[in-house]
């Protein structure tokens, strides 16, 4: 039997949250952090000491011995660097010592880490400052407790060398803009507007074992080769399907693990490839869901050692069936409780709703390359066009009852919501429900969900900061524009009917309704103008155009320095990812799987021999060995390719040349040669093959 959980005991048991702050801290000292974290206020200096001393007996009290300043570089995942508290006395003791300064700023040499050209290398200094907006948490497991401070992270020079601080300068650009915007429709009292977000994320397991048999597992996080097993996800059996108890058991651990961080996981579900799963949170505002999913992911994956699994975030480990995404739930609301993104009952009439929607749309139209890359890596130019994910083309789903709203706008005769009906199910014991006001759509990239949007293209392994500082900042810029026209208008009725007209026009071509999967959708959108980037490399170009590194400028999120690093990583990080599958790839081939094949045609040929050698008939032993050689010699001519690809790869310096050389030449060869190896692979002896199959990973728990 597993063990009673008291929920309210254990709850954000590990979070120095606000009931922790109020209880430790004096008074005075609690009211200015507050208003600091609440209304962005600057954070005084003079009160670190006593926020420090507070934090450490605290934790001390708790277990730690460590501290960390905990920070999101430009890789994607966090890092930290930890001290220990303690500090040697003359008596030869020691105390436990954690000053304000430490809390406030840190030294880390930041050298290694990413910069985009920011940093050279002999340039090390780096500094993680408190970020006092997101909470303090430990982290307990069987090695001890550390404490962690939330930190920004940034150079010597000031430029942002991580992903949150742009997120944390976005959220005040779409703050300062959505009140100006709100203060036109009459509203005074709302102080504050935050964005909001829900990331849903799926992830796959596999048996730990079978994982360390597998060289381009243990390498890349996918597979590199595999032939398809009998079944797949044909029979949509797995699709919130009964959990197993072995994986129910790890999602046990794993919530209780994440609420202890005070991260509300929520909801958990079988998804649609065999293995693969899915965990939901509460949403909350954009940087507290940031750092939260970054924690969902690194316990994720460490909770899953301890039940001997191993949880794969790559966005397409395994091709033929459903690859993992991350959908970025986002709205914004005002601290007095409007979700701005709520229709109402008559959304008709809610102008304020219509033009906060349409600020989104125009956004999104707008920016939709820079969208691309801000959803993109490597691992999600497998998923975006492959047929069960969103394309790579981004569009707005709104439903039938907005879309009609806007047809009306446009026609000049606004009058009406298209109202609920109920749903006759033809059984009398249910209740009579009344129906949403619209459906779902599973294919649209960017879909509204009734209150929020759901942008759906978002890599499951990446940081969410990148894709929310994008939309915050487009978003931000829209509605900038529109209150620079309100708010100079004699009429405001009219201009605003004025302006709801006009952005209609100009951005209804990113809204589509219908089946975002299919091919005429890829051709209507051509006919739209719409862009169809295949690849995050094709995207890298829009970070830094003049257009692009105006409005970033313009609502203090990047500098245009900041614009150009964040591309470079980009590049080198798409090129350094397929060089290591390439490498992999021709590891695996040439030190495993040929010289299996190899010798597994030698005991044919040797049967084809003994057999003949009696004057039996070896013709099918003979067929068999004739397919066999055929496809090794394809593999052989394909394992030369790449590896020649490689080397010119890797000999060539400029990052932009290098991401492009290592899409469009290596990446093919690499495909190139998994082509044969997985005809090999339906060939082969299974007791031969050199690595555990899809078969065995995909239905092993
Ligand atoms: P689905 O049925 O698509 O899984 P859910 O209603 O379960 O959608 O919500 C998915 C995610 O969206 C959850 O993380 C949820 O907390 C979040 N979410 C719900 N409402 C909002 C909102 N107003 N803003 C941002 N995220 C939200
Ligand atoms: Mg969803």
């Amino acid at each position: 039997m597993s063990e009673r959980i008291v929920m309210s005991d254990l709850y954000g048991s590990n979070v120095f949250n606000d009931a922790v702050m109020c209880e430790r801290l004096p008074k005075r000292v609690y009211k200015e952090l507050k208003r600091t974290i609440e209304k962005g206020e600057e954070l005084n200096p003079e009160i670190a000491d006593v926020v420090a001393e507070a934090i450490k007996s605290w934790a001390i009290e708790k277990g730690a011995t460590h501290y960390t300043h905990w920070f999101q570089p430009m890789t994607g995942i966090t890092a930290e660097k930890h001290d220990a508290f303690i500090a040697p006395t003359e008596d030869g003791k020691a105390i436990m010592e954690f000053a304000g300064k430490e809390l406030i700023k840190g030294e880390p040499d930041g050298s290694s880490f990413p910069s985009g050209g920011i940093r050279a290398t002999f340039e090390a200094r780096g500094y993680t400052i408190w970020d006092c907006t997101s909470p303090a948490f430990l982290k307990e497991d069987a090695s001890g407790v550390t404490l962690c401070i939330p930190t920004i992270f940034c150079a010597y020079t000031g430029e942002a060398l991580d992903k949150k601080t742009p997120l944390l300068r976005s959220m005040e650009a779409i703050n300062k803009q959505a009140l100006r915007v709100v203060r036109l429709f009459g509203d005074t009292t709302a102080t504050k507007v935050t964005p909001s977000v829900g990331p849903e994320q799926e992830y796959f397991l596999v048996d730990k074992k079978l994982f360390d048999q597998r060289k381009d597992l243990v390498f890349t996080g996918r597979t590199l080769f595999g032939a398809m097993p009998p079944k797949g996800q044909e029979l949509d059996d797995h699709y919130f399907g009964t959990i197993k108890e072995r994986v129910a058991c790890y999602m046990n651990d794993l919530n209780k693990e994440l609420w202890k961080l005070g991260i509300s996981a929520k909801t958990q579900h079988n998804e649609v490839a065999p293995a693969q799963h899915e965990l939901a949170p509460i949403y909350d505002d954009s940087n507290i869901a940031a750092d939260h999913n970054q924690l969902v992911m690194e316990y994720m994956k460490k909770i899953a050692l301890r039940h001997g699994l191993v949880c794969l975030l790559h966005e397409k480990p395994f091709a033929g069936v459903n690859g993992s995404g991350k959908h970025n739930n986002w709205s914004i609301s005002t601290d007095t409780g409007v979700n701005l993104l709520e229709p109402g009952k008559e959304p008709h009439k809610n102008k304020q709703f219509l033009l906060f929607l349409l600020a989104v749309i125009k956004a999104v139209d707008e920016n939709a390359p820079l969208l691309r890359l801000a959803a993109s890596n490597p691992g999600n130019d497998h998923r975006l066009g492959a047929n069960e994910a969103p394309p790579a083309i981004i569009s707005i789903f709104l439903g039938e009852q907005l879309e009609d709203i806007l047809e009306q706008i446009e026609s000049g005769n606004l009058s009406s919501s298209k109202g609920t009906t109920q749903m006759s199910l033809g059984v009398s014991t249910v209740p009579k429900l009344n129906k949403d006001a619209t459906d779902r759509n599973r294919t649209s990239p960017f879909a509204f969900t009734g209150n929020k949007f759901e942008f759906r293209m978002v890599a499951s392994s990446i940081s969410i900061s990148c894709p929310n500082y994008m939309i915050n900042t487009f978003v931000a810029e829209a509605l900038c524009q529109f209150a620079d026209e309100l708010e100079k208008a004699d009429d405001f009725d009219k201009a605003l009917d004025e302006l709801l007209v006009r952005t209609i026009k100009e951005h209804k071509r990113v809204i589509f309704n219908g089946d975002g999967y299919s091919k005429e959708w890829e051709e209507e959108a051509e006919r739209r103008g719409l862009p169809n980037l295949k690849s995050v490399v094709d995207a890298v170009p829009y970070f830094t155009e003049p257009r692009a590194v105006k409005i970033f400028e313009k609502h203090g999120v990047l500098t245009e320095i900041e614009c150009n690093a964040r591309a470079e990583v980009t590049y080198e990080d798409y090129a350094k990812k397929i060089d290591i599958e390439a490498k992999t790839a021709i590891q695996m081939v040439s030190k495993e799987i040929m010289p299996a094949v190899m010798k597994y045609a030698k005991e044919i040929a040797d049967t084809v021999a003994s057999l003949k050698a009696v004057g039996a008939d070896a013709s099918v032993e003979e067929e068999l060995l004739g397919k066999i050689t055929v496809n090794l010699k394809a593999a052989n001519e394909a394992l030369k390719n790449l590896t020649v690809a490689v080397e010119k790869g890797d000999s060539i310096k400029d990052f932009a040349e290098s991401a492009f050389f290592f899409k469009d030449v290596v990446f093919p060869a690499m495909n190139a040669l998994r082509t044969p190896i997985d005809e090999l692979e339906t060939m082969i002896d299974e007791k031969v093959w050199p690595m555990p199959t899809y078969g065995d990973l995909l239905f092993s728990i």
